[in-house]
């Protein structure tokens, strides 16, 4: 199996130039390439592979960056070509291969060779590059396993990070633990699980898109062209970051939880569903988190060998999870009330229907599928 870490490094304000110089020949040496490719009638990837050490002699600075790194652009753009392709197979509107810009190009790769990762302790690690020297990183993860590729990436925000693939091999699966969960998610609490627990949507993402609103609006008063403008752009670019952090921090743990506890994990398809929120921006994040998070529940369940199944959300809140009767009921209303006695949250009613299609779906008899909800609050939990 194949893992990506994302971490922090240090570069030296001399690491930074050399990493900066690198990027921005990596990105000539691209450009070079695809001129290359746009010539050719018929397309020769052998001629456009030998053209790297022609480069090298027409721009002997080209030597100051490790060979397999200067190299892996051909890959690039052979692995972008690609893409394209299929993009026109699958019947895309798709235009040609473009030259890549300067903000446009935001990694260099270091294939198979060419790197050591010495870790020391948790804090102080050091990243050794070929041509580069010792940078510092912050290793915040134990890694198992051995690394394939380390690719350099400047975030918009000019933090460098690195990216570690690595292939890992002695992966068990886990004990079983006979339970089974539905997930409804939703605008009000960011997820009710049929064992009747609930998060609701983290606080922080709020107040941070607050302050974005307000970095955006002063963004847009300053001059075009201008260097206040840029680092305005800056400011952007590092909430943007942490936003993104923080809910990936959130995202990651509470599926964690959910794949370490439960065999069976039922959540709704939500291309089927269509969602309703206020705010744009917030919409935009929330949408994406709730795919982040299916897509992170689908992988953690895969790795430890456990079912995920996605069930199609139709009736999962009318529907009473106790008798099947049909009780509408506006978004408003907070409560599934039915005359069969039932009375809960219209969440967890709803959790309680998803968990029940995707035991169908699943073909698992557990216990659970029989155990009754009762009428009582649920307690909420945290789980970060
Ligand atoms: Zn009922």
């Amino acid at each position: 199996m194949l893992l990506t870490y994302k971490f922090r490094i240090y570069p030296s304000r001399e690491q930074q130039d050399k990493l900066l110089f690198i990027l921005d020949n990596c990105r000539f040496t691209y450009n070079k390439l695809l001129e290359i490719l746009n010539k050719q009638e018929k397309i020769n990837q052998s001629e456009i592979q030998g053209t790297i050490p022609k480069l090298k002699e027409q721009y002997p600075e080209l030597n100051g960056i490790y060979s397999k790194t200067l190299q892996y652009e051909s890959y690039r753009l052979f692995s972008n070509l690609r893409a394209l392709s299929r993009l026109k197979k699958n019947g895309k509107k798709t235009g040609s291969l473009r030259f890549k810009g300067r903000d446009w190009f935001k990694t260099f790769t270091y294939n198979q060779s060419g790197f050591v990762l010495e870790i020391k302790n948790k804090r102080y690690n050091k990243l050794y590059l070929s041509k580069i020297g010792l940078l510092q990183i912050r290793a915040h993860r134990k890694i198992n396993g051995s690394i394939k590729q380390v690719q350099i990436k400047r975030e918009c925000s000019g933090k460098w990070f690195a990216l570690l693939c690595i292939h890992k091999t002695d992966e068990k699966p886990r004990k079983k633990t006979g339970k089974a969960v539905g997930l409804d998610l939703g605008t009000i609490n960011f997820i009710y699980d049929s064992d009747g627990s609930h998060i609701e949507h983290p606080k922080f993402l709020n107040k941070s898109l607050e302050k974005l609103a307000t970095v955006q609006r002063y963004l847009s008063r300053k001059k075009k062209g201008s260097s206040n403008r840029m680092k305005q752009k800056i400011k952007v670019a590092r909430i943007h970051e942490r936003i993104f952090n923080q809910r990936n921090d959130f995202l990651h743990k509470l599926s964690r939880y959910y794949a370490d506890n439960y065999d069976l994990i039922a959540a709704e398809d939500l291309n089927i569903q269509n969602i309703i929120s206020k705010s744009y921006n917030a919409k935009n994040i929330m949408d994406a988190s709730w795919n982040h998070f299916l897509q992170m529940l689908k992988y953690k369940a895969e790795s430890a060998g456990i079912s995920f199944v996605k069930v199609n959300p139709r009736e999962t809140t009318s529907k009473c999870s106790r008798c099947g009767a049909t009780v509408k009921k506006a978004l408003t209303i907070r409560i599934h009330k039915c005359s069969c006695g039932l009375e809960i949250d219209r969440d967890y009613n709803a959790a309680l229907n998803i968990l029940k299609l995707g035991q169908e779906l699943a073909c698992m008899p557990l216990e659970v599928a029989n155990k009754q909800p009762m009428n009582q609050e649920a307690t909420p939990f945290r789980v970060w």
